[in-house]
């Protein structure tokens, strides 16, 4: 079961909502395995919150073409077919520009004197480790570096088992967001009642019905008396599973790395509550 947890934009409180649903989960089962999978590989910060034991660590890559000099030709077949202009024939030469390679291995496949080769580029690395009876995996993209969704892929392939898997999604409605959110069972849309915080809501939900993924709304700093967001997900029909309140301590708590569900018990209802209605759409 793979629970995916996103947001249009950065900052609405992905991470805080994933990682207390993680929590509560594992505290709730007492026995068997939750999976934390922290897929917002540029700028994973799950771990400082569930402060997991990493016990496991991997480099992740992909191919890119290396060109043997002295079997090419110089027909340019190989810049023709690249979608990415990461290859390109200039009179004498090929150069390519690995970092704008999709590995699709296409120039490979049609260059007539087997003059490209391949090598791995490195794109990140994935940690995997243990808080408790949380398995924590997570991927962390190499500074500089524009291509995540492999990396992404990478992170999601370790969904194994029949546990439960939550999945802190990159910020967005891009490659990276659909690779993490892909064939999940739920996807919780994490929101805030302000105007951007809506309109890049409505991204997500357009992201989410183009999928065909079942969803629902989490309004995170809700604040008593407004209701644009109540409003909002009335008109796009979509259901609003729960609020978190505007409340200065769980930004303070936050900023301290604690969990809210620990820091502020008094919160902890919202999230049982959250996970069971989650269990019942699965
Ligand atoms: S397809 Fe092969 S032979 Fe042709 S330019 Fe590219 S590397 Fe050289
Ligand atoms: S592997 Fe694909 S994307 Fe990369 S250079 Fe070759 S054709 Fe372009």
């Amino acid at each position: 079961m793979i629970v995916s947890v996103a947001s249009g934009k950065g900052g609405t409180g992905k991470t805080l909502i994933s990682t207390n649903l993680v929590l509560i989960a594992s505290l709730l089962k007492k026995v068997g395995v939750t999976t934390y999978l922290d897929c917002d590989v540029e700028e994973p910060n799950g771990h400082l919150f569930l402060k997991p034991k990493i016990d496991a660590t991997m480099h992740v890559g992909v191919p890119v073409p290396v060109i043997d000099e002295d079997l090419c030709t110089h027909c340019g077949l190989c810049g023709d077919i690249c979608q990415y202009s990461a290859i390109v024939c200039v009179k004498d030469t090929v150069l390519t520009f690995s970092a704008l390679c999709h590995a699709c291995g296409g120039c490979a496949r049609v260059c007539p004197q087997q003059a490209i080769s391949e090598e791995m580029r490195t794109l990140g690395v994935i940690e995997k480790g243990w808080k408790n009876n949380i398995q924590f995996i997570h991927g962390i993209l190499n500074i500089g570096e524009a291509m995540s969704p492999p990396l992404i892929k990478a992170v999601r392939s370790s969904c194994s088992g029949n546990t439960l898997h939550i999945v802190d999604a990159p910020p967005g409605t891009s490659c990276p967001v659909i690779t993490a959110i892909k064939g999940s069972d739920f996807v919780l849309l994490v929101t805030e009642p302000t105007p951007f915080g809506l309109n890049d809501l409505s991204l997500a939900l357009d992201m989410v019905d183009e999928l065909g993924l079942p969803h629902a709304v989490l309004v995170n700093r809700a604040e008593a008396g407004n209701d644009i967001a109540r409003k909002f997900c009335r008109d796009r029909g979509v259901e609003i599973i729960a609020e978190i309140p505007d409340d200065r301590r769980i930004a303070e708590a936050y900023s301290r790395g604690e969990m809210i569900v620990e820091s502020l018990p008094e919160y902890k209802g919202i999230f049982i509550d959250l996970l069971k209605k989650i269990e019942e759409r699965l």
